[in-house]
């Protein structure tokens, strides 16, 4: 696998994280370049909250996706505007609701009746008024979604046949502004149909509702889904394939009155990010066991737990891993690489493929760009965090975060 001659040129330290700007403002003009005039691209800030990220994205998204009151002060910071931003997640608390509210978010997702009863409580205390969309999880599964949030039990949105209940004592409420819809089926799929299949179904269901209530939603929030081709062998999803699909889907149905004023978000974590981003490790020592070759490495599962195939994954597959400091004659030979933890988890790719690492040599492992600091159990073993960079648009190398302690985060003895 390459990576872009900059990157690898970049004097950075290990082990590290390094963001590539042009690469992620090249994604998010790719995604928005299908979306046509009345879909938005949301980023989702879950999928990397690095602040470098946030300032580097704000021009190039038309909001964000938040999941958490802390993500709603990083937003708020980096200059996005609340209006365009959608609170989603369960288990807000009081105190992340009457945030949200004060700062005026846009789209407050509501993901249970009793959240919505919290937040009437919350909006006539403010004397302010909670633009929510209700969320709803559908009743039919789609199996493309390799992460699947809703067609199954899940503790996301109100499931599809108890909505008219929902609606109903929403509207009754004042102080909640029902302003539309989200749907979120599921995420990291890799098929274009699954995705328009999805679409198509969220706007069945949603114009249903509004014809039975009597309703002109404005926002509809789509979620997302388009997954990454974390591991070899794997078929990149073509954005060009689904998203103008999804588009025409849409604009179709805003040719009924009922939908004539909406609009659309579609939110995207990994299918932005994860492609714009490397962990990069070098080798400390090599050495043979049992007839494997073990190549072991200054950074490991604790600051990148999505490699080691812990982070959710049924079967363990690598992910794509490059030699920065091997020439094209080197040797190449299945080598595993191992983290320094004390643990037998702490394994970066197992018996990949790579030209034979030597000790000092660094390593890049691919798609690290989203659910990689941040997804990881920094505490775990006591080692510090790794450095964190942006590669700016400029190709000068900033520093957004340096190696701290994390084990004494809040301690009090
Ligand atoms: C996590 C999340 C996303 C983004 O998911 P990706 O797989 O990173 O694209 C979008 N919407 C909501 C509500 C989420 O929780």
């Amino acid at each position: 696998m390459s990576i872009p001659p900059r990157v690898a040129a970049a004097p950075f330290q290990t082990p590290a994280y390094l963001y590539d700007e042009r690469t992620m403002q090249q994604r998010c003009a790719m995604v928005a370049s299908h979306l046509g005039e009345h879909l938005r691209l949301y980023y989702a800030i879950k999928a990397n909250p690095s602040l470098g990220v946030l300032r580097a994205l704000r021009m190039h998204v038309g909001g964000v996706d938040i999941s958490s009151g802390i993500e709603l002060e990083r937003a708020l910071k980096t200059g996005f505007d609340p209006a365009h931003m959608s609170f989603a997640g369960p288990g807000k608390s009081d105190a992340e609701l009457r945030a949200a509210v004060l700062a005026g978010v846009g789209a407050i997702s509501v993901e249970s009746l009793a959240e919505a009863m919290r937040l009437q409580r919350i909006a006539r205390e403010t004397h302010r008024s909670a633009n929510i969309l209700l969320r709803l999880n559908p009743a039919q599964p789609f199996p493309g979604f390799a992460i699947k949030m809703g067609g199954k039990p899940t503790p996301f949105g109100i499931e599809e046949a108890q909505a008219p209940l929902a609606i109903q004592q929403i509207l009754d409420s004042p102080g909640l502004n029902l302003r539309g819809f989200h749907v979120y089926a599921g995420t990291q799929c890799l098929q274009p149909q699954t995705l328009i299949d999805n679409f198509a179904y969220a706007l069945k269901m949603i114009g249903q509702l509004a014809a039975d209530f009597h309703l002109s939603p404005e926002l509809i929030n789509f979620g997302g889904g388009l997954g990454v081709a974390y591991h070899e062998g794997q078929q990149e999803l073509d954005a060009a394939e689904a998203l103008p699909a999804m588009c025409d889907l849409f604009e179709q149905a805003r040719q009924s009155p009922r939908l004539a004023q909406c609009e659309g978000i579609i939110e995207l974590g990994r299918y932005l990010m994860a492609e714009a981003g490397w962990y990069l490790t070098t080798v400390t020592d090599v050495k043979q066991a049992h007839g494997q070759t073990f190549c072991v490495c200054d950074g490991g599962m604790h600051h990148y737990l999505a490699a080691s195939g812990n982070f959710g994954q049924v079967i363990r597959k690598n992910y794509r891993v490059a030699n920065l400091d091997a020439d094209a004659e080197r040797e190449v030979a299945r080598v595993t690489l191992a983290g320094p933890l004390c643990t037998t988890l702490d394994v970066l790719a197992q018996q990949a493929e790579l030209p034979v690492p030597r000790v000092g040599e660094r390593l890049a492992i691919l798609h690290a760009g989203a659910y990689g600091l941040s997804a990881s159990p920094l505490l775990f073993l006591s080692h510090k965090t790794p450095w964190e960079y942006l590669l700016d648009s400029q190709d000068a190398l900033q520093t957004l975060r340096e190696p701290v302690d994390p084990s004494g985060l809040g301690e009090l003895g």
